[in-house]
C-alpha cells in the first residue's frame, strides 16, 4: 500500500507508524496556495473550509501516487462523519481509485476501529503492531512536550528565529528515530538542543499568556492559520493550544479505563455552556476557555473555520463565557481567503489591550 494521510501539525507521527509497520508513506506537501485552490475546486461550495484544504491535499497526495488515505473520522451533527465518503467520491470522479481508511473514536464504534486496525495491520504479527502502537504512542507523547516548550520560550528568544529553527531540528530529531534507543537520544538531543538557546528572562508580572481554542484542523495545521503561534510568539506572547495530537489520542483512541484523559475535564469545564454534543469540538472550545482562565492565562484566541456551524453556535455563546470568566476573547474567522493583514491588526489590538489591562492590574 502507499499510504497518505491528511497533513495535519507536526506530520512525522503519522509518517512513523506508518513507516514502522512497513508501508510506503507517501507525506503530502504541507498545504499551499495551490494545495487550497484545489481543494476550492473540487469540493462542494458551502463544504466548510478544512473539508476544503484536506481536499486538495489528498489530490496531491494521489498525484503524487497515494492509494490509500488514513485519515479520522467524526461524529455528531457536524460534517466530519462525512468527510471521508465525500473526499472518496470527489477522488474517485476525479479518476483516483484511493482508499480512504477512517479511524474513528475506539470508545464509539470498536468493531469498525478494529476492521480498520487490521487492514493497517496486514500481514504484521499482533506482537509487532503493539510495539509500533506503543513506539508513536510514547514519541506523540515526547514531541507535544517540546511543542508545548517552544511556545512558551519564543516570545523571550535573543536570537530572532533561533526558537523555530530550534524547533525544525527537534521535528528532525524525531524523524530519524525508530527504535526506543533513538527515541530516548531524541529526548536527549532535544532538550540540548533547548538549552543551547539563548533565552532573556523577564518578570513574571509581564508574561503574556495566551490560550489558542476553536476546531481542531485550523488550530493545529499552522499553515492555514496565518502561523498563528508563531506570529504571537513574535508579539511577546506565550501560546498554548487546547488541541494537541497526544491529548486526541488519550480522548478518542485510548480506551477511558486506562487512561483519564484532561480533554474529558475540559469537557467538564464547557458543560454549563454547550450540554449536548452538537459536533466537531464545541464542547471543548468553551471548556477550553474555562481550563485557561483557571490556569491563569491572560486572554483567548478562538479560531473558527469558515462555514463551520459548531464553532459558529461557539462564537454566539463567548462573550458571556467572556463576562463570566472576565478573560478576553477574539474570534478569528478562517478560509480560503490568504489575506492575513486585516487579521494581524486585530490579533495586534487584542495583545495591546490585553498588555494595558494588566498595566492596569498592576499599577492600580
Ligand atoms: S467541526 Fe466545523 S470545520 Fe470541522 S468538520 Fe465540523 S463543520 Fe466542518
Amino acid at each position: 500500500m502507499k499510504i497518505s494521510f491528511p497533513y495535519m501539525g507536526t506530520v512525522v507521527i503519522y509518517k512513523k507508524l506508518l513507516e514502522l509497520l512497513g508501508h510506503e508513506v507517501i507525506v503530502p506537501p504541507r498545504p499551499s496556495q495551490k494545495t487550497i485552490d484545489l481543494g476550492v475546486k473540487h469540493s462542494p461550495e458551502f463544504a466548510c473550509f478544512p473539508f476544503k484544504v484536506i481536499m486538495g491535499s489528498y489530490i496531491e497526495a494521489c498525484e503524487m501516487g497515494a492509494d490509500t488515505i488514513v485519515t479520522s473520522g467524526g461524529h455528531g451533527p457536524c460534517r466530519a462523519g462525512f468527510y471521508g465518503e465525500i473526499h472518496k467520491r470527489v477522488l474517485k470522479n476525479l479518476g483516483y481509485d484511493t482508499e480512504v481508511i477512517i479511524i474513528d473514536s475506539f470508545n464509539r464504534n470498536r468493531k469498525k476501529v478494529m476492521e480498520n486496525i487490521m487492514k493497517l495491520k496486514g500481514n504484521n504479527s499482533w506482537l509487532k503492531l503493539s510495539k509500533a502502537v506503543k513506539f508513536t504512542y510514547d514519541m506523540i507523547q515526547e514531541i507535544d512536550k517540546f511543542d508545548k516548550k517552544i511556545r512558551e520560550i519564543k516570545p523571550y528568544e535573543v536570537k530572532p528565529g533561533s526558537v523555530d529553527r530550534a524547533w525544525e531540528k527537534i521535528q528532525k530529531e524525531f524523524d530519524n528515530a525508530y527504535s526506543k534507543r533513538e527515541l530516548k537520544k531524541a529526548v536527549k538531543r532535544s532538550n540540548e538542543i533547548i538549552n543551547s538557546l539563548e533565552i532573556s528572562r523577564i518578570d513574571e508580572r509581564d508574561r503574556i499568556r495566551i490560550g489558542i481554542v476553536g476546531e481542531i484542523y485550523v488550530v493545529m495545521e499552522s499553515s492555514i492559520n496565518m502561523e498563528i503561534e508563531k506570529v504571537l510568539g513574535e508579539l511577546g506572547c506565550e501560546v498554548e493550544r487546547g488541541h494537541y495530537l497526544s491529548e486526541w489520542v488519550d480522548f478518542n483512541l485510548v480506551p477511558s479505563f486506562l487512561k483519564k484523559s484532561h480533554e474529558e475535564e475540559i469537557i467538564k469545564k464547557g458543560e454549563k455552556y454547550i450540554e449536548i454534543i452538537i459536533g466537531g469540538h464545541a464542547k471543548q472550545t468553551v471548556g477550553g476557555i474555562v481550563d485557561f482562565k483557571d490556569r491563569g492565562f491572560d486572554g483567548i484566541i478562538h479560531l473558527m473555520p469558515f462555514a463551520c456551524l459548531p464553532e459558529l453556535v461557539t462564537q454566539s455563546i463567548i462573550p458571556k463565557i467572556s463576562k463570566e470568566h472576565d478573560i478576553p476573547i477574539l474570534s478569528l474567522s478562517i478560509d480560503e481567503q490568504t489575506g492575513k493583514a486585516n487579521n494581524l491588526t486585530r490579533i495586534e489590538a487584542f495583545i495591546d489591550l490585553i498588555r494595558n489591562k494588566k498595566l492596569n492590574k498592576y499599577s492600580a
